[in-house]
């Protein structure tokens, strides 16, 4: 859907100067079980990362940020942008529609960068179908549905109802696990972040994505 195919797109300088292709890193996770955390730990460590800021019909929370954490729109704008295919992909969570706006991704790819995805499986797997699968997914499941029940009533930011959604959701979600290349528990914030890092340092290593290893190796067997 009018992304550039994964074998024409843009490359990017590694650390040892081969060209290599952008990842595109999604992580998801049930609410709760810690993934912004380590998206935020993951984005600290390696500044390099581009992130993709999602559009959302969903309300701003405390502490959120519009342009940062989401792009806060109505219904109509969302619809807007759907409509002029200004989307990536999208979808319906918890009654509200997020979606990932296509040009600032494909800037990023431009740029050379790698770009993180905070989506869920439905925009994990619309997300694989549109790069021609050469996406890296991690999903984070929580150390346990009572733990995770205990970190939503911690945050206090939602109404029970709410909380209650979020619940019956999480184990929907975690049913999805299956479309994902890593699986994670985060039963230890620092443990999960650390492999989080070593999951995106080995995909960069990639023969795959080290497009720039071919001149490299014609000239060592000269
Ligand atoms: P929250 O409302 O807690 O910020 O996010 C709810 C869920 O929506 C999370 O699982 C998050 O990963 C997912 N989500 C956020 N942005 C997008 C998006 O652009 N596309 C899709 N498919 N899911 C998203």
């Amino acid at each position: 859907r009018g992304m550039t195919p994964p074998t024409s797109r843009p490359l990017q300088p590694d650390p040892h100067g081969f060209k290599r292709r952008g990842v595109l890193f999604v992580l998801s996770s049930p609410s709760g079980a810690g993934k912004s955390t380590i998206a935020r730990k993951l984005l600290a460590a390696h500044p390099e990362l581009g992130v993709s800021v999602s559009a959302t019909t969903r309300p701003i929370r405390p502490g959120e940020e519009d342009g940062k954490d989401y792009h806060f729109v109505d219904l109509e704008q969302f619809r807007r942008m759907t409509a002029e295919g200004e989307f990536l992909e999208w979808a319906h969570v918890f009654g509200h529609r997020y979606g990932t706006p296509r040009a600032p991704v494909e800037k990023m790819l431009a740029e050379g960068k790698d770009v993180l995805f905070d989506i869920d499986w439905q925009g994990a797997q619309q997300l694989f179908q549109i790069a021609g699968g050469d996406v890296v997914r991690t999903f984070i499941l929580p150390p346990s549905m009572e733990e995770l029940h205990q970190r939503l009533l911690k945050r206090a930011t939602d109404t029970i109802e709410v909380i209650d959604a979020r619940m019956q959701r999480a184990a929907n979600e975690v049913s999805h696990w299956d479309g994902y290349e890593y699986v994670l528990v985060n039963d230890d914030v620092e443990e999960c972040f650390s492999s989080v890092c070593t999951i995106l340092e080995a995909e960069r290593l990639k023969r795959s994505r080290q497009t720039g290893l071919i001149g490299f190796i014609r000239k060592l067997i000269k």
